[in-house]
């Protein structure tokens, strides 16, 4: 089956943006990601799938742990930056702390986790994580449907 094929349909599923972020070293790292899943209530559990050729794979085999930065509709720049789309006009990201995990500041909710399960699924893995932290904002989420950016009202 074709790739473009693929990509187009699952395209067609809209979803929210978040920043996986994690810490190595003191060397904090994050990555654009909308492969998320909120999965069980009790205990409360995520997962993310993160490509095994992602820099972040490594990076949470070594840290044990990661935050997800649900992003707002004015951060449409951060999601660019992490998913390495910014490469021309980098720019400096101030990290808060939540827990010892790195977080974004002013993300619309933000969930700090240990990883308790990995499972290598094709060309990516799942990253389970049983929640430690979370904090929630006011605003507005940034959306993601066939390839592009939009906001709420844009939906409406
Ligand atoms: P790199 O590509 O090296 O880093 C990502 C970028 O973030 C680089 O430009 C780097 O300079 C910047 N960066 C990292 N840390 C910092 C820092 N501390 N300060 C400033 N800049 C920093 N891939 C998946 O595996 N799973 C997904 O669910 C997924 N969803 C995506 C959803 C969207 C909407 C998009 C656009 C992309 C998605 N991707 C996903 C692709 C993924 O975001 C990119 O392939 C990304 O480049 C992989 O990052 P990396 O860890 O390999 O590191
Ligand atoms: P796109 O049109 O290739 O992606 C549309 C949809 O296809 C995505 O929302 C995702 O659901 C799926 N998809 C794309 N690449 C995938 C992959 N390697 N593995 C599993 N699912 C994948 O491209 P775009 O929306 O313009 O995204 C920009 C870049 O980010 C591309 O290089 C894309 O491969 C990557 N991306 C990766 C994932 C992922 O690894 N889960 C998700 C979204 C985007």
């Amino acid at each position: 089956m074709d790739d473009r094929l693929f990509r187009d349909a699952m395209g067609k599923f809209a979803t929210g943006v978040t920043v996986i972020s994690t810490k190595v070293d003191e060397r904090v790292h994050g990555m654009t990601a909308n492969a998320f899943m909120s999965v069980s209530l009790n205990p409360k559990l995520v997962t993310i799938s993160v490509a095994t050729h992602a820099k972040m794979h490594s990076l949470l085999k070594q840290s044990g742990k990661y935050a997800v930065n649900f992003l707002t509709e004015d951060q449409k720049p951060l999601s660019m930056l992490f998913a390495g789309q910014m490469k021309d006009e980098p720019f400096e990201v101030d990290f808060d702390e939540l827990g010892g995990t790195p977080v974004i500041p002013d993300s619309l909710a933000v969930v700090a986790c240990d990883i308790v399960e990995a499972y290598d699924v094709g060309d990516h893995t799942l990253f389970v994580g049983a929640v430690t932290d979370i904090q929630v904002n006011e605003g507005e989420p940034l959306l993601f449907h066939a390839g592009k950016y939009s906001r709420k009202h844009e939906f409406a």
